[in-house]
């Protein structure tokens, strides 16, 4: 992504459709002199003149300026309305830099959540130096002047992603600093092992000891031992960020759709008594306990001749290889059938909960058989429900998350990896501390030991952005939409 810092910038920064309020947002260093030619504020003051974080009254103005020949179509609406009297009422912000949060000159403008006043507002800005800016351009902005690191960045959109109060706190946790602290943490204790071992080095003649073997080796060791605790944290921290997918499998009339409405507490899926309603792939996305889940109710699993249902099977196939955890049910209310052993054995290396459906009516299953069936460690987890009462649905939702989550794994506000990204960072970086520290033990030569902390250093750095290439915020800000 080209940089184009000298640009002033704009979008429109609220969801498009209508609403009470819109924001259209410019930054950069014009950002006044762009924004004073669609705003007039009542007070008659220039905007120029106006205090940073103070709010004022004005009104936007069409455009002074005709839209360029080649833009103007005949159909082009600025020309279809008489520019005349104001385009809308406004409050407008002016955050002077450094203080705003591209840390460039930043002005607001507040008007009314419209979709044709905001675009022709945004048209006119355009018309008037600013350029639209591209998808997550003010956050990468933030950024580059040093206002947020890249966890920071990234913490802004997950910020806005949240889908559950859990993946919320993790982000405002993220956004304060928790993870960047503690890399830079690792990260400084490295660079100063790294001056002592460049200086042994240096001075390698002298006879002069910088830093002992056992201190390097302790630092080695304390460095190594929080990079995998953040490691582990990635556990929970990829499931709260990104969620879990989960497919409810079985065969036809288990009860897979009613499982699927009580968990959404919603008629969502059809159900009946007649086998092969579902016949494609549903999916919902709901939170089940501070988790975001996309569950999938899928077509019930069977031979069948009708090609509409094959297809729907196969559909269900694939969907129970890609999902993370498999709820496997099977309806108590008869004996087990050839079918849903099959079901139950189908995927051994697969996370499953094995699910009794119907435990409102007489059960006839023979539970001993169930809980014999193993899973990916021990024996698989047996949940007796009823979708049709709700019954057992706590106990389930409990089982699903301590399925995808370490039982110990209390949602935390302390330093979480969420990301991928983070976490092979953070793994490159402990697997060039291990071999460090193998040549330490080795007493190999200082020059050794010396490549692999730049190696780790590099890696953390790559976390906050402190070490970065055109390729890695791409990545980043990729993610991010227009007007963020
Ligand atoms: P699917 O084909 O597996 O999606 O099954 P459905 O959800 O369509 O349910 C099949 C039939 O079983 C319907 O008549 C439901 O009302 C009934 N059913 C589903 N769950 C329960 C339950 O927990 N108890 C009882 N008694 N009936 C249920």
């Amino acid at each position: 992504m080209d940089l184009e810092l000298d640009d002033t910038i704009c979008a429109i920064a609220t969801p498009m459709g209508e609403g009470g309020i819109g924001i259209l947002r410019i930054s950069g260093e014009k950002a006044l002199t762009v924004a004073s030619t669609v705003v007039r504020l009542r007070s008659g003051r220039a905007l120029d003149t106006v205090q940073s974080h103070h709010l004022y009254r004005a009104d936007l103005l069409w455009s002074s300026l005709q839209p360029q020949p080649t833009q103007a179509a005949p159909q082009d609406r600025v020309s279809r309305v008489a520019p005349q009297g104001p385009l809308d009422e406004a409050l407008v912000v002016v955050m002077r830099a450094p203080h705003s949060y591209t840390g460039e000159n930043v002005v607001e403008l507040h008007c009314h959540g419209g979709p044709l006043v905001l675009q022709v507002l945004c048209e006119s800005v355009i018309r008037n130096g600013g350029r639209l800016a591209r998808p997550g351009e003010f956050t990468k902005r933030a950024f580059l002047s040093g206002r947020l690191d890249l966890t920071q960045a990234e913490a802004v959109l997950d910020t806005i992603k949240a889908k559950t109060e859990a993946s919320l706190r993790v982000a405002q946790a993220q956004l304060r600093g928790a993870l960047s602290s503690e890399v830079d943490q690792v990260r400084e204790r490295l660079i100063q092992m790294l001056a002592h071992v460049e200086a042994g080095i240096d001075f390698v003649e002298e006879d002069i000891t910088f830093i002992h073997r056992e201190e390097l080796a302790g630092g080695l060791r304390e460095a190594v031992s929080g990079l995998t605790r953040l490691i582990e944290s990635g556990e929970e921290g990829l499931v709260l960020r990104e969620g879990v997918t989960v497919a409810i499998t079985g065969c036809p009339n288990v009860g897979k759709s009613s499982l699927l409405n009580a968990l959404l507490r919603t008629d969502r899926a059809i159900v009946t008594a007649v086998p092969g309603t579902t016949r494609d792939v549903l999916e919902e996305a709901l939170n089940i306990r501070g988790i975001p889940v996309r569950l999938f109710d899928t077509a019930g699993i069977h031979a069948t001749d009708d090609p509409v249902e094959q297809e729907g099977v196969r559909r269900s196939l694939a969907t129970m290889e890609d999902v993370d955890l498999l709820l496997v049910l099977v309806d108590g209310s008869g004996p087990l059938t050839d079918e849903d052993r099959e079901l139950i054995q189908r995927q051994p290396e697969k996370r499953r909960l094995i699910v009794v459906n119907k435990c409102d009516l007489p059960q006839l299953v023979d539970g001993s058989e169930l809980s014999a069936f193993g899973g990916l460690e021990g024996p698989c987890t047996v949940v007796c429900i009823s979708a049709k009462t709700g019954a057992g649905l706590d106990d389930l939702r409990d089982q699903i998350r301590s399925s995808v989550l370490r039982a110990d794994c209390e949602p935390s506000e302390g330093a979480l990896v969420t990301r991928l990204r983070h976490l092979t960072a953070v793994k490159r970086a402990r697997e060039a501390l291990v071999h460090g520290s193998e040549s330490v033990e080795r007493n190999l030569s200082g020059e050794f030991l010396a490549m692999d902390l730049r190696a780790a250093i590099d890696a953390l750095g790559e976390i906050t952005g402190e070490v970065t290439t055109d390729d890695i915020l791409d990545r980043v800000f990729r993610e991010f939409c227009i007007g963020k």
